[in-house]
C-alpha cells in the first residue's frame, strides 16, 4: 500500500462523494506489522480516505449544499472487503458464477499482495510491485517466486518495472534497498515466458519514459519504450508487450504521431465533436487560450505531428502531469 499506487484512488474516492456515488468494494489485504513495529493497513487507508478535507470542514460544508451525501465523507462509501468476500459477493449474481479472484503475498513493503482475476473471458494478474524474497543480491533473480506461481497460463500480466541503468552502482544515486524490492524488465520478460503469460503490461517505470531524472535521484539515461521493451524480448518473451505510460512521462513527438495514425480512424468522429465543444466554448470571452487550442487541433487534424502542441495547450484534453512521489 504505497503512497504512489493509491494516492489516485483518494482522488477517485472523493469524486465519487461529491456526485454521490454508491459504495465501493476495496478489496484488500489484511494488517501487516511491519518487522521495524509500525503496521501497514489498507482498512484504516479506507477509514481515514477523506480526513483532511474532513477536518477542514469541507465535507461539512458541501453537505449543506447536498443532504444526500453521507456526513462523514468518502470513507462512509467504502466497504472494506477481502477478495475471498469479494469472490462471494461476484459469485451471487449468476453471470459472475465463473469469476474467481485470487491473492497471494508479495514482496515489496508490509502486506504487500498480487492479485489474478479469472473471467470466462479473460485472466489478468496484477502483480503491483512485487519483488523476490530475498531483499539483495546474490539471488536468482527479482522477481517473485509466489507472482510466478499465480501468473501461470494468464492471458495478461500488469507489472510495476525498474531499468537495470537504475541499479545502484550506476551513478544515479538510487538506494540500494530501493533498487532491489523492484523487478528488473529482463527478469520479468524471463518470468513471463516462464510462466506462459500471452500480453506483458509494464507500468510504473523507474525510470519513467523520456525522464531525465525521477524526483531526487538522476536517471543515467532518457529510456524509450524500446529500452523497455528490448530486454523483455532478449530473455525469450514471444508474446505482445505493451509499454505503458504514466504521470512524468513525456511521450516524444513521434511515439504521439503513431498513436494518432493508429487511432486516426476510430478518432475521427471524436476529434470533430472536440473541436465543436471547443468552438462552442471559445465564444464566450475571454477565453483567448482554448481558441488558440482550437485552432492547434485543427492545423493537427491536417498534420498529425503538431498533436503535441495540443498536449501542451489543451487542458480538456489530456490532464496535466502531477509528479509522483515514490
Ligand atoms: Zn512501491
Amino acid at each position: 500500500m504505497h503512497s504512489d499506487h493509491v494516492e489516485g484512488f483518494i482522488d477517485v474516492m472523493q469524486l465519487r462523494w461529491h456526485n454521490v456515488g454508491t459504495k465501493l468494494d476495496v478489496v484488500r489485504s489484511a494488517d501487516a506489522v511491519s518487522p521495524l513495529g509500525h503496521t501497514v493497513s489498507c482498512k484504516k487507508f479506507a477509514a481515514h480516505i477523506g480526513d483532511t478535507l474532513f477536518h477542514a470542514g469541507e465535507i461539512a460544508q458541501r453537505v449543506t449544499e447536498d443532504k444526500r451525501r453521507p456526513s462523514g465523507g468518502p470513507a462512509e462509501l467504502t466497504n472494506v472487503t477481502s477478495p475471498s468476500s469479494l469472490e462471494r459477493t461476484l459469485n451471487r449474481f449468476g453471470h459472475w458464477a465463473k469469476v474467481r479472484v485470487q491473492a497471494i503475498r508479495s514482496t515489496h513493503m508490509p502486506g504487500h499482495a498480487s492479485y489474478r482475476v479469472d473471467t470466462p473471458a479473460v485472466s489478468v494478474v496484477i502483480g503491483g510491485d512485487a519483488g523476490n524474497d530475498k531483499s539483495a543480491p546474490p539471488r536468482d533473480y527479482s522477481i517473485s517466486d509466489q507472482l510466478e506461481k499465480l501468473a501461470k497460463a494468464a492471458d495478461v500480466m500488469v507489472h510495476s518495472v525498474i531499468h537495470p541503468i537504475m541499479a545502484p552502482d550506476t551513478g544515479g544515486g538510487f538506494a540500494a534497498p530501493v533498487y532491489n524490492r523492484q523487478s528488473t524488465v529482463g527478469d520479468l520478460g524471463a518470468m513471463a515466458r516462464r510462466a506462459g503469460v500471452k500480453h506483458l503490461m509494464l507500468t510504473h517505470m523507474i525510470p519513467p519514459l523520456g525522464a531525465d531524472v525521477l524526483g531526487r535521484y538522476k536517471s543515467p539515461a532518457v529510456l524509450t519504450e524500446a529500452d523497455y521493451r528490448k530486454p523483455v524480448e532478449a530473455f525469450g518473451f514471444r508474446g505482445s508487450i505493451v509499454v505503458g505510460t504514466e504521470s512524468c512521462e513525456r511521450a516524444s513527438a513521434v511515439e504521439l504521431k503513431e498513436v494518432c495514425a493508429r487511432y486516426q480512424p476510430a478518432r475521427q468522429p471524436a476529434s470533430r465533436v472536440h473541436l465543436k465543444n471547443l468552438r462552442q466554448q471559445t465564444a464566450s470571452p475571454p477565453l483567448w487560450r482554448l481558441r488558440k487550442t482550437c485552432l492547434l487541433a485543427e492545423k493537427a487534424q491536417r498534420r498529425p505531428d503538431r498533436i503535441r502542441l495540443i498536449a501542451r495547450n489543451g487542458p480538456r484534453r489530456v490532464p496535466k502531469p502531477a509528479c509522483r512521489r515514490r
